[in-house]
């Protein structure tokens, strides 16, 4: 139904509009690489999704992404931890699993299938915390099979088509993946026919409404919002149980079941969102020209220019300033004394007294590094504000 490359990803019409100024950009893929610009952003006038569309163009690019794709980054393929305020930083997937157990009662023992699995850290977790459970994974390649056998409880790895799995599950997770599928709607009704009657979904997706660093992710087809998601879960057939734009911030989490199909939690699109996406696309070429300028004085001046965060968005600002960046800071230990393309990512408290360090970060989260990194050396730059909600 979807299969029309020119139509939205998410409610299949045809009025879409393209998002001025986007194909200027420089962008970044997933695994954090920078890529050049030349990409197409699209809105949905029917029901707002923001978007690319899976042409020719794009399926070869994503076809280089993937076949080079880096499944191990700085943490040897561990998952990045997850800092919030009130709790001691943990895994993704372990704060997920936490999640669906407050949720939904998970029995002893079942099957599940982790779509996307990477190098298999959800499953382990999962595995740790329910080791009579059998695991199953679904990734595009067999790269990682080595690493996933030596899970406890693996059974097998899927390379094929979700609708050619001839199996049923208790539990499938799709942890930043659906986000990837060129016909998401589609992918979530196959997803759908792999649920055992009693069987549960678990999703997650960066929510597209806050970050404009995601619209740079070249792999990153459709842009959820939390309306889209229910959208498109709604026209594949699920029920959801939970939707929560709250639980991780900046992510979208959604618990689901086996349903009927419907025409999904559909909410008529808002004059504002054009507006929006286009406000989000020029905040990024802002930050790309304040960044510039500043590298230049800092540099005229003889001082080291750095970056702050080593991720999604350092890594996109670095490749868009083109060779003017001479380190990176991060917070994360476990990135710390790490090289990238031969510029040293350092404890703040490395910082040189002179240099300038650049926060690529959105606008409240900078100012909040910036209160913490005042006792650090350096002097840290805001990006340019962003205000989505006036006119
Ligand atoms: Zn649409």
């Amino acid at each position: 139904m979807l299969s029309d490359s020119s139509s939205c990803r998410v409610c299949g019409s045809h009025a879409l509009t393209g998002i001025e100024g986007y194909s200027d950009l420089p962008r970044v893929t997933s695994d954090s690489r920078p890529w050049s610009a030349g990409g197409g952003l699209f809105i949905c006038l029917e029901c707002d999704a923001i978007q690319k569309l899976p042409t020719t163009k794009w399926l070869s690019e994503i076809g280089d992404i993937y076949a080079s794709y880096n499944l191990w980054p700085l943490s040897n393929g561990s998952e990045q931890p997850i800092f919030l305020s009130d709790y001691a930083p943990k895994p993704r997937s372990e704060l997920l699993i936490d999640f669906l157990r407050n949720q939904i009662a998970i029995a002893q023992k079942g099957a599940l299938l982790d779509i996307g699995c990477g190098t298999g850290a959800a499953l382990a977790n999962f595995g740790n915390l329910f080791p009579s459970w059998s695991l199953y994974a679904a990734d595009l390649s067999e790269r990682a099979l080595p690493v996933l056998s030596r899970i406890p409880g693996f059974k097998t790895l899927f390379t094929q088509p979700l609708n050619k799995i001839n199996r049923r599950f208790d539990l499938v997770t799709m942890i930043h993946s659906l986000e990837h599928f060129s016909s998401p709607t589609e992918t979530l009704a196959e997803v759908r026919n792999l649920l055992g009657t009693d069987g549960v979904l678990l999703v997650q997706v960066p929510n597209g409404e806050i970050s404009p660093f995601d619209l740079l992710v070249v792999d990153h087809l459709v842009h959820f919002g939390p309306r889209q998601l229910a959208l498109s879960a709604g026209r594949a057939g699920l029920e959801i149980r939970h939707l929560r734009d709250d639980f991780l911030p900046k992510e979208l989490t959604m618990v689901a079941l086996p349903g009927v199909v419907s025409s999904g939690e559909w909410i008529a699109a808002d004059s504002w969102s054009v507006k929006n996406a286009t406000k989000k696309v020029q905040w990024l070429h802002a930050i790309l020209d304040k960044a510039n300028s500043v590298a230049d004085v800092s540099h005229s001046l003889g001082r080291p220019f750095g970056i702050f965060g080593s991720s999604i968005a350092g890594m996109w600002l670095y490749g868009a300033l083109q060779g003017k960046v001479d380190f990176f800071v991060d917070e994360d230990i476990a990135r710390q004394g790490s090289v990238l393309d031969r510029r040293p990512i350092m404890n703040p408290e490395d910082v040189p007294e002179d240099a300038e360090v650049f926060l690529a970060l959105l606008p409240e989260t900078a100012i909040r590094v910036s209160q913490r990194m005042a006792v650090s050396p350096g002097r840290y730059i805001l990006p340019p504000s962003l205000n989505l909600s006036e006119n």
